[in-house]
């Protein structure tokens, strides 16, 4: 992979990586204390801080992935897959510049057949 399409992917990365942390720090979990909710009103609270959560992990893994894919630019391993270490089709680093693995490898994944780290 030539380097300017390299520090594009960087660019990409970094763009997306700020756009999920101020989206992770702009999440309100704190309850006032000092408040006497109603059981329906904290029941729909507790939902709703529930899938705040979901959401905040699906983030902050998103986040490790991009930290991650940053790591191989550096080392220069970017594009490889993690597991059979073949390249990965350019044209799915395009879409997913995080990807870890190949189409195949993610396939894996996906089935629960490839245990990720
Ligand atoms: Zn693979």
């Amino acid at each position: 992979m030539s380097k300017s399409n390299l520090n594009k992917i960087k660019d990409t990365l970094i763009a997306e990586r700020e756009g999920l942390l101020s989206k992770l720090s702009g999440n309100d979990l704190s309850v006032d204390a000092s408040e006497t909710p109603d059981p329906v009103d904290l029941a729909v609270r507790n939902y709703s801080k529930n899938v705040m959560l979901a959401v905040s992990e699906n983030e902050s893994r998103h986040v490790l992935l991009i930290n991650e894919a940053l790591q191989r630019i550096s080392d220069d391993e970017y594009g490889t897959c993690q597991n059979c270490e073949k390249n990965i089709n350019p044209k799915r680093l395009a879409a997913v510049p995080w990807a870890r693995y190949c189409l195949e490898c993610q396939e894996l994944v996906e089935q629960g057949l490839l245990e990720e780290e």
